[in-house]
C-alpha cells in the first residue's frame, strides 16, 4: 500500500512476489529512509496458523517511522496486512516443528526527492518466505567475538529502531567474526566500549544464579519482541530480571549467556571471546536458556496455553 500526500495509507492489495518499480531518486535509495520488521507464522497441529505478537511489530514500526520522519500504516492496517499475507501464503507455512513462514514488512520512502529531505510518498509492503529452523542439527551454541572497532549504534542515532541503514555498517564486523570462525560479533556501547549491547541481529542475556540480566534499551539497542517476551516468561518462572548496563567484565563468572530474536528464538551462547580471551558458559538440556526456549516455542506453536494473549489464530 502507498501513502497519499497527507501520509494516509489506503487499503492494500495482495499480489504475487515480484520486482517493484521506483524512481532512482526514491528517498529510500538515496537517503536510506526505510524500516523493516520480521515476524513469523507458525503451523498448529490442527492445521491453523498462529501469529506471534504482530501488534508489537506494528508499534515498533510506528515508533521507527517517527524517528525516520515517515508516515506509517495504522496498527490495525499493519496487523491486517500480516494476517492477509499469512493466509494468502498458508500452503507455504511448514508443518509443526519443520519451520515457519517468515514475513518481512517494509516501509520506505518511494517518492522521488533530489535534495536531502523526507520523500514525498511512502510504500508499505510485506513479503514472505518459508524458513527452516535456525538450528538444523540440534541446539548448537553460538560463539561470539566482542567487537571493539565498530559500534552498532550510538546514543542519539537510530539503533533503537529497525532502520534499514543500521545493518550494512556492521557487515564488516560480522564478516570479520565469521571469517575467524565465530557465529557473530557482539557489540559494546560506543561511548565507553565497556558495556554489552547486542549481536548483529539479536539481543543478549546473562544469567548468574537466579538473576537474569539484559542490557537496558537506552536508544542504542533494538527493543526485541523476543527479548520482551523472554523477560516476562523468566519473571513468571521465578527469576529476577534486571535491564541494566552489563560491563563486559561481568561475563567472567556468568553461568549462562543466551541471545534472543525472531530468527534465533532463544540461542545458547557457548563462548564469548574478548581481547583474545575465551570465556565459556554452560549449555545443554538442563540449562535455563533451554527451559525459556521451550516455554516460548510452546506458546508460539500452540502447545502451551497462551494466557497472555500473545498469539492470534487464523484459518
Ligand atoms: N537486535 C537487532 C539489531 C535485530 O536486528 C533484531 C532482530 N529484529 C533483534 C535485536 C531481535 O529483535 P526481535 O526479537 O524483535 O526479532
Amino acid at each position: 500500500m502507498t501513502s497519499s500526500k497527507d501520509g494516509h495509507f489506503a487499503k492494500g492489495q495482495l499480489s504475487p512476489f515480484g520486482d517493484i518499480k521506483m524512481s532512482p531518486s526514491a528517498g529510500v535509495l538515496n537517503y536510506g529512509q526505510g524500516l523493516f520488521e520480521g515476524t513469523k507464522a507458525y503451523r498448529k497441529e490442527n492445521g491453523n496458523i498462529l501469529l506471534f505478537r504482530p501488534d508489537q511489530n506494528a508499534i515498533r514500526m510506528k515508533i521507527g517511522a517517527e524517528r525516520m520522519c515517515m508516515p506509517s500504516p495504522s496498527i490495525d492496517q499493519f496487523i491486517d496486512a500480516v494476517k492477509q499475507t499469512a493466509l494468502a501464503n498458508k500452503r507455504w507455512v511448514p508443518p509443526p516443528g519443520k519451520g515457519t513462514l517468515y514475513m518481512r514488512p517494509l516501509l520506505m520512502g518511494t517518492g522521488p526527492i533530489l535534495g536531502v529531505a523526507p520523500a514525498p510518498e511512502y510504500t508499505f509492503l510485506i513479503y514472505a518466505s518459508p524458513v527452516g529452523n535456525y538450528f538444523k542439527e540440534g541446539f548448537a551454541p553460538l560463539n561470539l567475538l566482542v567487537e571493539d572497532d565498530y559500534a552498532r549504534a550510538s546514543r542519539g542515532g537510530a539503533g533503537g529502531v529497525k532502520a534499514i541503514s543500521n545493518y550494512a555498517p556492521v557487515f564488516n564486523a560480522m564478516k570479520r567474526a565469521k571469517g575467524r570462525g565465530y557465529s557473530d560479533a557482539l557489540y559494546l556501547d560506543s561511548a565507553n566500549k565497556k558495556n554489552l549491547e547486542e549481536a548483529s541481529s539479536c539481543n543478549i542475556f546473562v544469567i548468574k544464579g537466579n538473576l537474569i540480566s539484559t542490557p537496558a534499551t537506552n536508544g542504542t539497542i533494538l527493543p526485541g519482541i523476543t527479548r520482551r517476551s523472554i523477560i516476562e516468561i523468566a519473571r513468571d518462572s521465578g527469576y529476577k530480571v534486571e535491564e541494566r548496563d552489563i560491563p563486559v567484565d561481568e561475563l567472567v563468572g556468568a553461568d549462562e549467556v543466551f541471545c534472543t530474536g525472531t530468527a534465533v528464538v532463544v540461542a545458547p551462547v557457548g563462548s564469548i571471546t574478548y581481547k583474545d580471551k575465551r570465556i565459556e558458559f554452560k549449555v545443554g538440556a538442563q540449562s535455563v536458556s533451554r527451559q525459556l526456549y521451550s516455554t516460548l516455542v510452546g506458546i508460539q506453536m500452540g502447545h502451551i496455553e497462551d494466557t497472555k494473549g500473545w498469539t492470534i489464530e487464523i484459518n
